[in-house]
């Protein structure tokens, strides 16, 4: 893009001022293999009790190869979105799959409900209605449909126990406890309907499978939106949590609390700090923290209070909306929305933007995206590497399937990530799949291949 007179100096200065966080590619190198420590170390068995990075083993043992067939239920919570849908799978060649969703507010207060036990189930209460309620829309409620459940966590996925709440979820009383009790106790004490809830499912995994329907050599699956996180496919030799050694299964890394143990913190800037002390976890998740979407939009606002009170922005202007936690959200950081936009959503904080300003803030916007496209760049190149090294190959060919809202919205997220994973992991070729809505339509998917092959052990 040509730069008007005046931008190349701000620019060059913003590039300095926000030096820390735009990382080489030799950081990313090493960023990449102390990733790849912390996947064995969770992968080992003397290790894995201390492990940050958990690499939970899913028993999930094979994509599905397209042969599935069924009516299903999928519940997806966790995402930015609680979404129920209906997922038919049949053998009709020209479109196998077909959905309806439809989207269901979840309050804060229930997300949060915190207090009492009773407050806390509340949250399942609220699952079990929603999903009445789909169900009389549908016209299916005298059916009992498997439903599969995508849930957004960390879960002993062999019992589907709640490791520990992340993102915006808080709701007491459910750490540690088995999710699919809690949602089989708040429908049967409904009692209008029956539900057979036949997997609980990452969102990774999720998303892993709905690709993997249509492209067999899908072996890793992400997720870059609310929070980020992803699963791929280990041998099973090299899994020390579960007995056997045949074959694969795919292991739910929980990337997002990479870092948790200090490991990061050469590389944590004082904006990652001051996030983290105003979180509702501090001290976790903080490579979700420096990444994922939940968090970007208030990575910016705080650099913007920096540099306004330093004088390098809006005059030195600061309000009491520039100064108000939320104020900015991810998806004005990741618009393409041009100057006139940015114009707008500042001249709505009350700071009298110039030009100059606009173009500033739009450079500290892709500072910040970039660095989470580079540090998502690293792990995923670290599982890449990871498979490369197990399956013994000279090429990987691989295809990585994807979803998220900041993966999805952001114009040039997807380009720069894809770039400098084929940077970090040369000797690869590496399809990257979108999946539509697939971390809700992969439940089913998971649901489908355990109906048929029973691929997956018992809860
Ligand atoms: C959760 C993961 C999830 C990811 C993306 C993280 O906060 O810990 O389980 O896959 O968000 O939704
Ligand atoms: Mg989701």
């Amino acid at each position: 893009k040509p730069c008007p007179g005046f931008c190349p100096v701000s620019i060059l200065s913003i590039d300095k001022y926000l030096y820390s966080m735009r990382l080489s590619d030799e950081t990313l190198k090493d960023i990449m293999n102390r990733f790849r420590r912390e996947m064995e170390d969770g992968l080992g068995h003397g290790t894995n009790p201390t492990a940050t990075v958990k690499m939970l083993p899913t028993f999930v043992r094979s994509i599905p190869d397209g042969s599935e067939k069924g009516d299903f239920i999928a519940l997806d919570l966790g995402g930015s979105n609680f979404r129920i849908l209906r997922v038919k799978v049949t053998q009709d060649k020209k479109q196998p799959v077909q959905m309806e969703s439809q989207v269901y507010e979840t309050p804060d207060d229930i997300i949060h409900g915190s207090g009492t036990q009773v407050r806390a189930l509340e949250l399942f209460d609220h699952v079990a209605e929603c999903l009445g309620d789909f169900m009389e829309k549908q016209k299916i409620k005298d059916k009992k449909l498997p439903v599969g459940f995508t849930f957004s966590f960390p879960c002993a996925q062999s019992n589907a126990v709640l490791v520990t709440w992340t993102k915006k979820f808080k709701a007491s009383g459910v750490e540690g406890t088995d999710v699919v009790k809690l949602l089989n106790k708040a429908i049967k004490k409904r009692g209008d309907y029956e539900a057979d809830i036949m997997a609980v499912v990452n969102d990774t995994v999720g998303t892993m499978m709905t690709c993997g329907f249509d492209d067999q050599r899908c072996e890793v699956g992400i997720i870059i939106g609310t929070g980020t996180n992803a699963c791929y496919m280990e041998e099973m030799r090299h899994i020390d949590q579960v007995e056997g050694d045949e074959g694969r299964m795919c292991i739910n890394t929980e990337w997002g609390a990479f870092g948790d143990d200090g490991s990061l913190e050469d590389l944590r800037t004082e904006f990652d700090r001051e996030i983290d002390r105003g979180s509702i976890n501090p001290g976790k998740q903080l490579f979700e923290k420096m990444a994922s979407g939940m968090y970007m939009g208030e990575l910016v606002r705080l650099i913007l209070v920096k540099m306004a009170k330093e004088g390098l922005l809006f005059e030195g202007r600061i309000t009491p909306e520039l100064l108000t936690k939320g104020k900015i959200e991810t998806k004005h950081v990741s618009g393409d929305e041009g100057l006139k936009k940015c114009m707008e959503i500042l001249t709505r904080l009350g700071v009298e933007p110039s030009d100059e300003d606009c173009l500033a803030v739009q450079h500290v916007c892709t500072i910040v995206s970039f660095r989470s496209a580079n540090l998502i760049a690293a792990t995923l190149g670290g599982i890449l590497s990871r498979l490369k090294e197990n399956k013994g190959v000279a090429r990987l060919r691989t295809t990585v399937g994807i979803d998220g809202s900041l993966y999805k919205m952001h114009p040039q997220y997807a380009r720069r990530l894809h770039k400098m994973v084929r940077r970090l992991v040369p000797d690869s070729d590496v399809r990257f799949l979108l999946s539509e809505s697939g971390s809700g339509k992969g439940a089913a998917m998971v649901t489908a291949v355990e109906t048929f092959y029973c691929l997956l052990e018992p809860h």
